[in-house]
């Protein structure tokens, strides 16, 4: 592995050969995400493709001209032409290896994939998932000298991590952005002395036999895992709902209504949760449309005859939105009538999607008890129903999904198992 200059860059890159180059930063918490990664694959390709890193700062020039506009970047080359997709963020060692192996022909790659070495590591605790509640959970464990590791399929932070901004977190007087709460929670965790492995593949969990597999060849051992995997929202499938999730986008009316004051939103959904959450929308806003794909909602009586009462409600039935599209301020959403399959634009200054949330436990589901939305049951040390098991947060059974909430399970589940292993 070298560290490279803008004036080598044509030598070492477009000269020839197969290259893959590195646009890091310091302070930069993916960057470091990434050097472990970097480094292990340099030992097990580096007699095939040079591994190269330049620092973006110093080469801005550079990084500019090739279009690179975050920190990590990586950039593949072969015989002096860009190859393979760029990666970026919470870069996975699966994602690097698939643009390596393109460079290569199957041969060598079997070869190289002989040379990898599984090994097992060990711990007290492992937590899966860095969100508020594995965060917390890992920075009360690390402060009881528990030696603990927080995995993640993604960079730290959780579902905070992506959210605008949050005004009902104590101790900060003005409303914080989602991404710098979330970065000082994993800051203060990883400083204490938390483990991280963060974006990689989580292959297999074992609940009984308490391992997990992370990028198919380490095995990690603990005496304890907490589960804090959170919940991923339901999607409507229309088109512009990932991109502008958080930027117009929302799935939390109690963390986001209050921006609407006096200003109109779409609500997308008719359960319990889109009517009862459309109802305190109003509470702000001056005018809520509702939009259901069925000709009545499925919410229970009392919180329909509530949004059938609200002068504020505009509601749209047997239609379903097709896609979500940002211009200024607005947010318009085109939806299709069921019946007529005419399509009409919504103009609003948000829109709130409550089409249900769905647990992340598709690889330990058949392990535990669940309650029968599927979330995982826990104990009021949030212990779940198998021994040295723990479930906090988002992911488990109960009835308010909070950063609050999360983090004082986090806190709970941390001193049930400190006091149990000390
Ligand atoms: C758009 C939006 C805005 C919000 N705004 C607010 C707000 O203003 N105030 C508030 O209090 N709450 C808010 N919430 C709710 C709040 O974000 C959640 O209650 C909180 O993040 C839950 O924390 P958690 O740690 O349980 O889970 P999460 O934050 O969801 O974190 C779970 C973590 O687990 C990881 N993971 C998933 N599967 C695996 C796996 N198999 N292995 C390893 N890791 C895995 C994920 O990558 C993620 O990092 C908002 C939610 C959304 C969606």
């Amino acid at each position: 592995m070298k560290e490279i200059t803008t004036t080598e860059f044509n030598n070492e890159v477009l000269a020839g050969g197969k290259v893959i180059l590195d646009f890091y930063s310091t302070e930069c918490p993916p960057c470091e995400a990434l050097a472990s990664k970097f480094e292990d694959l340099s030992k097990l390709y580096g007699n095939d493709i040079k591994f190269l890193k330049i620092y973006r700062q110093q080469n801005r020039d550079l990084a500019n001209k090739l279009g690179v506009k975050s920190s990590p970047t990586l950039l593949f080359f072969n015989e002096g032409k860009e190859t393979g997709e760029r990666l970026s963020g919470g870069i996975r060692r699966s994602d690097i290896i698939h643009n390596l192996d393109l460079m290569l022909s199957e041969s060598r790659r079997e070869v190289i994939k002989t040379q990898i070495k599984p090994f097992v590591s060990e711990y007290d605790v492992i937590i899966l998932g860095a969100g508020p509640g594995g965060l917390t959970a890992g920075l009360y464990l690390c402060q009881s000298k528990i030696n603990t590791v927080l995995v993640d399929i993604a960079l730290p932070g959780g579902q905070v991590s992506t959210t605008h901004e949050v005004s009902n977190y104590p101790g900060f007087i003005e409303p914080q952005a989602g991404y710098l709460l979330s970065h000082n929670m994993s800051e203060q965790t990883k400083l204490c002395g938390t483990v991280y492995k963060v974006a990689v593949d989580v292959t297999k969990v074992d609940l009984i036999k308490k391992e997990i597999v992370i990028d198919d060849f380490e095995t990690i051992k603990a005496k304890k895992i907490v589960i804090a995997t959170g919940t991923t929202p339901n999607s409507t499938g229309a088109t512009g709902e990932k991109g502008l999730k958080g930027k117009g986008i929302s799935y939390c009316a109690t963390c986001d209504a209050k921006f609407f004051d006096n200003k109109e939103v779409v609500v997308i959904g008719g359960g319990n949760s889109a009517v009862e959450e459309s109802d305190f929308i109003s509470r702000f806003a001056s005018k809520v449309t509702i939009v259901h794909q069925f000709d009545k909602f499925t919410a229970n009586k009392k919180a329909q005859d509530k949004i059938f009462a609200n002068p504020k409600m505009n509601i749209i039935f047997n239609s379903e939105p097709r896609a979500f599209i940002k211009d200024g301020d607005k947010m318009i959403t085109e939806i299709e009538n069921l019946l007529t399959g005419v399509h009409t634009k919504l103009v609003s200054d948000g829109v709130f999607i409550f089409i249900g949330m769905k647990p992340n436990i598709e690889l330990f589901r058949s392990e535990l008890e669940l309650d029968q939305w599927g979330y995982i049951k826990a104990d009021e040390n949030m212990q779940t129903s198998l021994s040295d098991i723990y479930a906090v947060g988002d992911v488990i059974s109960k009835k308010y999904r909070q950063i609050t909430t999360a983090v004082a399970d986090g806190t709970i589940a941390a001193m049930a198992i400190a006091k149990e292993l000390n």
